[in-house]
């Protein structure tokens, strides 16, 4: 049975709310996903899986975790130092020290600015919500700390349970970085990459084997949810990322509803945002849609872009110098509002310009051209 994470977490909350330590999924969510395919549980990986865009965990999974992290028998009396001072950075005693440090100076305690300030017997417990609530291995350290007045105690077997878990996650993280084809190791590269079935990490040229590079067979074709679904993007190669990566959404043209090709994660996103005409290929992948190309027009949020990079600007009359700030801003007739500002100034002056739309259609049309030339003919064919 499946469980959402929502599910997942009353199910691990009822199954351990009466031991020493109850743990919980409460901090999940699909962000937790981007980083790493598993969430610990104690010591004990557990899997997510993605399903329709949501992320989900096995009944079964949940339930085998729950049912050892609960047969520990962590003993609440049987105390050691925490040693939270071994200077390690990024490992739960970090993380801990800094919650416990930040908590006592946010908490409205008397005089209680640094921790060595608590009074002997203070419970983590004690400090604000937002700390105590923080997780670590799917567990809430600060509940299980008290001060002794000079060391930071907490349960021997719990303590062992987090080194544990630290171990299984570094172990997890190498994982990550080897190529689930070739068992390659990544680099700098980043080879994780999303997929309708939850992360996978292929090196450049698995990449190439497990999906084919788009010839541009689907030009011209109306983009549809069906058609999507008959033939899923990730068969393909994004047709933008210069080494070989598996794509993942059948980008298209949302003035012409035509489709453009497959992409990325990455390069989807980033079609979406300014700044994307400064990426090499990116006329000539807009210019995939087979109405743009006869227009020779850009779907409308390029045209900042195009504005930004063509046209000139006087700066203001007392002005020698660079201007400290521009902002270019497309409106709904097509026209782009050029903001100004510069700070050298008292008071600071600020200014703006619009472009009128024809004036914004001619530089489009003379972006296309300029980057049709420094290309290949692929502008005047196809
Ligand atoms: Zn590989
Ligand atoms: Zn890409
Ligand atoms: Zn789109
Ligand atoms: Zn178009
Ligand atoms: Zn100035």
């Amino acid at each position: 049975m499946w469980l959402s994470l929502k599910a997942a977490h009353q199910r691990l909350v009822d199954l351990t709310h009466h031991t020493t330590v109850p743990a919980y999924l409460d901090h999940v969510n699909r962000y937790t996903f981007a980083a790493a395919s598993h969430v610990l549980i104690g010591d004990t990986a557990v899997r997510g899986y993605k399903h329709r865009q949501q992320w989900r965990f096995l009944d079964r999974e949940i339930q085998e975790a729950a049912t050892r992290f609960a047969g520990l028998g962590i003993d609440p009396g049987d105390l050691i130092d925490a040693g939270l001072h071994t200077g390690r950075s990024r490992t739960w005693r970090s993380r801990v020290w800094q919650w416990i440090s930040q908590g006592t100076y946010e908490s409205e305690l008397p005089q209680a600015q640094y921790p060595s300030d608590l009074p002997v017997g203070f419970s983590g417990q004690q400090l604000p919500e937002a700390f105590t609530r923080r997780t670590i291995a799917s567990t809430r350290p600060l509940a299980l700390m008290t001060w002794s007045g000079e060391v930071w105690l907490i349960p021997r077997a719990y303590a062992a349970v987090l080194d544990r878990a630290a171990e299984v996650e570094a172990g997890l993280a190498e994982q990550d970085k080897v190529c689930s084809g070739c068992g390659a190791l990544a680099g700098r590269e980043q080879w994780r990459s999303s997929s309708t079935a939850g992360f996978v990490t292929l090196c450049p040229s698995c990449a190439a084997q497990a999906s084919r590079p788009y010839t541009g067979h689907m030009r011209g074709r109306k983009y549809t949810k069906t058609l999507a679904k008959r033939s899923p993007a990730e068969v393909f190669l994004c047709r933008m990322c210069p080494q070989p990566r598996r794509a993942m959404y059948w980008d298209h043209c949302h003035s012409h509803g035509l489709l453009r090709g497959p992409l990325c994660v990455k390069c989807n996103n980033s079609e979406g945002a300014p700044g994307f005409l400064d990426h090499p290929g990116a006329v000539e992948h807009l210019l995939q849609c087979t109405g743009c190309r006869a227009e020779r027009t850009l779907p409308l949020h390029h045209r900042s872009d195009v504005v930004r990079r063509l046209a000139v600007f006087e700066p203001h009359a007392a002005c020698t110098h660079e201007l400290s700030w521009r902002y270019f801003c497309v409106e709904a007739d097509g026209s782009v509002v050029a903001r100004f500002q510069c700070y050298q100034h008292h008071p600071d002056l600020a200014w703006s310009v619009t472009v009128p739309s024809d004036e914004v259609t001619l530089l489009v049309r003379r972006f296309i051209h300029e980057a049709s030339d420094s290309g290949a003919a692929w502008a005047t064919t196809a």
